[in-house]
């Protein structure tokens, strides 16, 4: 239990009248409390010096916590508003007043009277902002001790905090308390996702941090190198955000990217980048997840470089590079401004773009007649990662940021969505993936038939909308197969004069479940099988299937005999999990090479197509991954693969010749060259060649590019 004393060892910068002031708040907070006592059981006055605790902890006034010490006087005890002014002055009784107007709050029905309960929060946080400081606190504190109250007003609590409470702390910039709140509350609110979560987060944890130590320490050495002070320190993300990453992004645990993290505090801005170029250099980055928020500031006025490494063990690591005054915003938020330090905490106030949002709430509650509405924009404008636009008849929705006038069309409907083919912002046409901006007026263009396109899975950033594509592109995908499927089964049997009356229906089924090891229900299944080539209908398969119809091909004659070598089938050189007797052919697009990693593709009626990982058709999700297939190389059969080389060089006369003597030497096999030479004395020579594997390529390139003339050397 916290003493009065460990609070007065925090405020150490206190002059001798804030320690009397504090002395005196305590001596009446505990006379007041006498003999009343928590669920749990503790003393009453635990729970004010508790609260208090964290307000010193965050460095506060005296003003603050001496109000916070008293804070529930008026709810519990005899004391009324007058007594509290007459003893410690207009200012404090004004901020106890304050926090129990809100308190009052949680007694009234949560649904019916939610709108105007948060206006009173709203209000009495325009009045003094330190009202909700102290009430943060105060259910920080609540939700510590929630497990001995009765379990419907624990999720009634739990709730309140999650919807209401922890969106101020975030939009006030107080990212401590904020997660604070919500960790707090998610097992409370929703106990099977918590439990869920913990159990596919625990185990890596400790995995996890060992990594993160050894990555800290290397990070240490390379600062201390390039003579960077730093503090680093690292954590794992919290269940909560997890959670919500996930479920926002409809995302699987293994893509949330910044699961682990660093956090790097210097100095000066210059060092923060100074840091961020050291990182780059000494590990590979995810571009696409490297975020300058200290150019361009979060709208809670966030700061801190994000970029994102791959460790030697091919694991993500999130790291933040920020200033010691960046990192006090980021944690304490507007709450920073109240430290004592703080000559005018005011006049500070009145500059910062935080509250600005507080005022507009004001305004937006006097426009709004029903609560209904002011809880749903004031739900939008506590979330500062989201934007609101309108339809044409002035009907707000909100979005988060980065969704797409599409994503706008399947909000409306799923029909519209389906049929949108445009669409018009603030009166003027666009194309559907505009990225919408707060305010925008957004007009969708439907069309009589259904316009969805694959591609709008690049377009579409809300889960809703990229569910509702991909479902049809998968139906679509499914009614292609199979009438492809149907018409190819009809040619096999036509090949093979089998009238399809021939046999029935159930009959086919079954002998192909004997035959393959699929199991098939229903004909359609079948050909869907069939169509997307799975199961390839074949001589084999077909002699299988009707072996009273069919006659094996007759082995031994002469004629096969000496036709035999020339026929004989080339062996796969790709392995394909779980699916035997596929037609594999390699790529044209990126042409895999033997030793490179690999995916399978099924192409309708053409079986699978091996492509490169690096394929840009698969990085551009331009292939449907519900049909890869896992592959391997089968690494027991030789084959001839064609690698291609970009070189580019110094326009000298002898370069050609080295680099094709080069080649020879390593036996490979040039069957292409381009060459193409520029005014600024360099050439630029595309060959393709003849390779055994992709070591066998690596090595030609390793050795090209220790040519003297040759400036560059890449595998396209
Ligand atoms: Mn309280």
């Amino acid at each position: 239990m916290i003493r009065f004393d460990d609070i007065l060892e925090k405020t150490s910068y206190f002059s001798e009248k804030d320690i009397t002031l504090l002395q005196k708040a305590y001596v009446f907070a505990a006379q007041a409390h006498k003999g009343q006592v928590r669920h749990s059981g503790e003393p009453y006055l635990s729970h004010p010096l508790e609260v208090t605790n964290m307000l010193a902890e965050m460095k506060m006034d005296a003003v603050t916590l001496a109000a916070s010490l008293l804070h529930d006087v008026l709810e519990d005890t005899d004391v009324t508003p007058l007594d509290l002014q007459k003893t410690f002055g207009k200012e404090i009784a004004h901020l106890v007043e304050g926090v129990t107007k809100i308190s009052l709050v949680q007694e009234s029905p949560p649904e019916t009277r939610r709108a105007e309960s948060i206006r009173k929060i709203i209000l009495a946080m325009t009045d003094d902002l330190r009202v909700i400081f102290i009430k943060l606190a105060d259910r920080i504190h609540n939700l510590k001790t929630l497990k001995f109250l009765p379990e419907s007003k624990q999720r009634q609590i739990a709730k309140e905090t999650l919807d209401i409470y922890a969106p101020i702390a975030n939009r006030l910039g107080m990212g401590r308390i904020k997660a604070e709140l919500e960790d707090l509350s998610f097992r409370y609110v929703d106990a099977e996702n918590y439990f869920k979560i913990l159990s596919l987060v625990e185990p890596k944890r400790k995995e996890a941090e060992k990594e993160l130590k050894k990555i800290k320490r290397l990070l240490e050495l390379h600062m201390k190198k390039n003579n960077l002070s730093s503090e680093i320190s690292y954590r794992t993300k919290r269940l909560y955000s997890i959670y919500n990453k996930m479920k926002g992004r409809g995302i699987d645990f293994e893509q949330v990217y910044d699961f682990m993290a660093l956090r790097i505090i210097t100095n000066s801005v210059r060092n923060c980048y100074y840091a961020l170029g050291t990182i780059h250099e000494n590990w590979p980055h995810l571009p696409h997840r490297f975020r300058d928020f200290i150019t361009m500031p979060k709208p809670n006025l966030y700061q801190s470089l994000h970029t994102t490494i791959i460790t030697e063990k091919k694991q993500t690591i999130e790291i933040q590079i920020r200033t010691h005054e960046m990192h006090d915003l980021a944690e304490n938020g507007i709450a920073a401004h109240w430290k004592y330090k703080e000559i005018d905490s005011h006049a500070v106030l009145k500059e910062d773009k935080r509250l600005h949002w507080l005022r507009e709430m004001v305004e937006v509650y006097k426009e709004q007649k029903s609560p209904k509405q002011f809880l749903a924009a004031l739900k939008t404008n506590l979330i500062p990662e989201e934007v609101t636009v309108f339809t044409p008849k002035g009907k707000r929705i909100s979005f988060p940021l980065g969704a797409s006038a599409l994503d706008f069309a399947f909000k409306i409907h799923t029909e519209v969505g389906l049929h949108a083919s445009g669409t018009k912002i603030n009166g003027k046409t666009a194309p559907l993936k505009t990225i919408l901006k707060a305010g925008d007026i957004v007009e969708i263009l439907t069309s009589p038939e259904k316009q969805v396109r694959r591609e709008w899975l690049n377009i579409a950033f809300t889960s809703t909308a990229r569910h509702h594509i991909k479902r049809w592109v998968n139906d679509q995908d499914k009614k292609k197969n199979k009438t492809l499927g149907k018409k190819l089964w009809e040619k096999e049997l036509k090949k093979h004069s089998i009238p399809s009356e021939a046999i029935k229906t159930h009959e086919i089924l079954n002998r192909i479940s004997k035959e393959t090891h699929f199991r098939i229900k229903k004909l359609e299944d079948f050909y869907v099988l069939a169509g997307t080539g799975k199961l390839v209908l074949n001589r084999e398969l077909m002699e299988k299937i009707f072996p009273e119809r069919i006659m094996p091909k007759r082995a031994g004659t002469l004629l096969k005999k000496i036709a035999a070598p020339a026929s004989k089938k080339p062996k796969p050189v790709v392995q394909v999990k779980d699916i035997e007797g596929a037609l594999v052919k390699v790529a044209k697009c990126c042409s895999p090479i033997k030793g490179e990693p690999i995916i399978g593709y099924i192409t309708a009626g053409k079986g699978i197509t091996v492509h490169s990982l690096r394929c840009p058709l698969i990085d551009k999700e331009i292939l449907d991954n519900q049909r890869m297939v896992d592959v391997s190389w089968d690494t027991s059969t030789k084959g001839i693969y064609t690698g291609r080389l970009l070189i580019k060089t110094e326009d000298s006369p002898g370069v050609i010749a080295s680099i094709t003597i080069v080649i020879a030497k390593l036996e490979g096999n040039i069957t292409k060259a381009d060459i193409v030479t520029f005014p600024n004395k360099k050439a630029q020579i595309k060959i393709s060649l003849k390779i055994k594997d992709i070591e066998h390529l690596n090595n030609i390139k390793k050795e090209i590019s220790k040519i003297k003339e040759v400036l560059l050397v890449e595998r396209i």
